[in-house]
């Protein structure tokens, strides 16, 4: 993890005129690296905080399981709304019913902007959902595959960063109008004979607008991060998503190489012709098991993903 206090380092380091050249005597911090790479973006530095990402993580967990339809997931929803609110946004809810249970949406937008979009303006919406998995249909453990998981990187890890997003999104650097995406009833597919990404269908069918880009965030956090491209995600954005990563030092992490298809809530949005991608590491070995817990999740990797976001957000278009 990258603290405070090593920022500010980097930066009066920078400041002092030194430039990222200075740094090639030794070998360069993934944090010095990404300091020139925001600058030469041109954007500000990226604050994202992974720690405060992970709080809004454990407040999810702290809450148990979140099925769609639970008291959990109401509550959840709620907490949800107050984290936008605080952080200067408005939150507008859109229920729905699905087989007789009762789902929500929630869409954060810049109160500033909520008067409608921006003109000659990119819309892009991010989008996470919130609800888990009531069942770990894939535990080794079979007494315990009707289990209701936790989710703490399986829909706890991407509400996070959309949470801190919220909080460090500096509206004067950023010519966007972003919208942010809580979808409920992501993740019952299979179970109960229900589809996936209930809340993203029903959201993307009913968008009066015309978004540029669709980004998903889900499963994240993972101590062990290996994001690959997703295969059915739009490529174009998902190289520029990559190459910003790269430059900020995250190639580890961020790896520009096709590995997984995977259905997720940018599927109702490809479906409508709108470029979308999903940032997802696919390779977590808790997934849908009752061990997707908050020991198995990091700051740091939720740092990576969420600085990665900013840049691109903040960048010159
Ligand atoms: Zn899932």
């Amino acid at each position: 993890m990258v603290g405070l206090a090593g920022l500010i380092v980097g930066v009066a380091g920078f400041l002092a005129g030194a430039g990222p050249l200075s740094f090639s005597g030794r070998k360069s911090t993934a944090l010095e690296q990404g300091v020139g790479a925001a600058k030469a973006l041109g954007s500000g530095l990226p604050s994202f905080d992974g720690e405060r990402a992970f709080r809004h993580l454990a407040a999810q967990t702290a809450l148990g399981p979140r099925p769609t339809g639970s008291e959990a997931s109401w509550n959840t929803g709620e907490f949800i709304i107050a984290e936008l609110r605080n952080a200067g946004w408005s939150a507008e809810q859109q229920e729905f019913i699905f087989k007789g249970v009762r789902g929500r949406n929630i869409i954060g937008r810049q109160r500033s902007r909520a008067g409608g979009a921006l003109p000659d303006h990119d819309l892009i919406l991010l989008g996470a959902h919130y609800d888990t998995r009531p069942g770990a249909d894939r535990d080794v453990d079979s007494t315990r595959r009707s289990d209701w998981i936790d989710g703490a990187n399986d829909g706890a890890s991407g509400v996070s960063v959309l949470l801190e997003l919220a909080r460090v999104l500096e509206k004067d650097q950023v010519n966007r109008d972003i919208w942010l995406l809580f979808l409920d009833a992501e993740d019952r597919g299979q179970l109960s004979g229900w589809p996936f990404s209930v809340g993203a269908r029903h959201l993307a069918a009913r968008l009066a607008v015309d978004p540029d880009r669709v980004v998903i965030v889900d499963m994240v956090g993972d101590v062990a991060q290996n994001i690959y491209f997703e295969r059915l995600s739009n490529q174009a954005v998902s190289q520029e998503l990559w190459a910003i990563a790269s430059q900020l030092g995250y190639g580890d992490s961020f790896i520009p190489e096709a590995r997984h298809t995977i259905i997720d809530d940018h599927i109702p949005f490809l479906e409508r012709n709108i470029p979308a991608v999903d940032i997802i590491d696919f390779d977590y070995p808790y997934w849908h098991t009752v061990e997707d817990t908050l020991d198995k999740v990091t700051p740091e990797s939720l740092e990576r993903v969420g600085r990665t976001l900013e840049v691109w957000l903040e960048k010159d278009q």
